[in-house]
């Protein structure tokens, strides 16, 4: 009697989240037969373990464990992938859901995109993988080998989205692409959010915001990743020079949560909070 009343559920899945738990999810549901939507809100899947180099215990690197999962994500036909990507509204009971999805604009056709980085190469500055230790280019990409595999532009920070749709001879730019709303029905949801950076520039006294020395232990582990910005070399965020000391600040959670003590902290060269 249950199995009947399964059967009538509607097959489809809607995963939100696509690090590295929503990713798994969505593999294992098209393993069993289901039709998965899987969307993150970010411009390219793998969450926050795609800008981590090593993990404890193993010391393994996050890219290479979580590319295999990157690349069958973006293959499989049951799963259908929607980057840039939010739940506006879901209604329903299970088994039969309606959900509104809300998808901002990438400015740049998926199905036009080579990657080739010549947009990138006529705006230049640094990719946007990055977290606060970015330049700013108006094009970014996450990580090398994103999925999907494509740059995306932040128009407001595009001073001419004329001359930068000029730069793409695939004519993939997009320059008046536009915020889209859908609705689906699934059947069942699965919630894989994952972790929110804490912004550290709400602690007073460390200098986070202020000297551009002082980064976080996820900025410090890009600037050390081969795939980061400085492509693994120990450089200072202000100049490009090699820091001679490094002091490491440990934030107790009370503080992290908003007591606000002000401790007396040395930063000689460089700091990660
Ligand atoms: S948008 Fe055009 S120029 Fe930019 S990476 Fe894609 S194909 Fe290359």
């Amino acid at each position: 009697m249950e199995d009947q009343k399964m059967t009538q559920y509607n097959n489809k899945v809607l995963v939100i989240g696509a690090g590295v738990g929503g990713i798994k999810a969505a593999l294992d549901l098209a393993e069993a037969g289901r039709d998965v939507v899987l969307i993150d809100k970010a411009p390219a899947i793998g969450g926050l373990m795609a800008q981590l180099d090593r993990t404890f215990p193993t010391n393994n690197c996050d890219l290479c464990t979580l590319s295999p999962h990157l690349a069958e994500s973006g293959r499989r036909l049951h799963i259908e992938l929607l980057p840039l990507t939010e739940l506006l509204a879901l209604d329903g009971k299970v088994g039969d859901f309606k959900v509104t999805l809300k998808s901002s604009p990438r400015f740049i056709d998926l199905n036009k995109c080579t990657a080739c980085g010549e947009c990138f190469n006529a705006f230049p500055g640094c990719v946007r993988f990055t977290p606060g230790l970015d330049h700013r280019a108006p094009t970014c990409m996450r990580y090398p080998r994103a999925t999907p595999y494509a740059y995306s532009i932040d128009m407001s920070r595009c001073p001419d989205p004329d001359r930068l749709a000029q730069a793409c001879r695939e004519g993939a730019i997009v320059p008046r692409d536009e915020e889209k709303t859908r609705e689906i029905e699934v059947g069942s949801v699965v919630l894989a959010a994952g972790a929110a950076l804490f912004d550290a520039r709400a602690l007073d006294g460390y200098g986070y915001g202020v000297c551009e020395n002082v980064v976080t232990g996820l900025e410090y582990e890009r600037i050390l990743s081969a795939s980061g910005p400085t492509l693994g070399q120990l450089a200072r965020p202000s100049d490009g020079g090699q820091p001679k000391k490094i002091a490491w600040i440990s934030v107790p959670d009370h503080e992290a949560s908003g007591s606000r003590i002000s401790p007396i902290v040395r930063a000689p060269a460089a700091c990660t909070l």
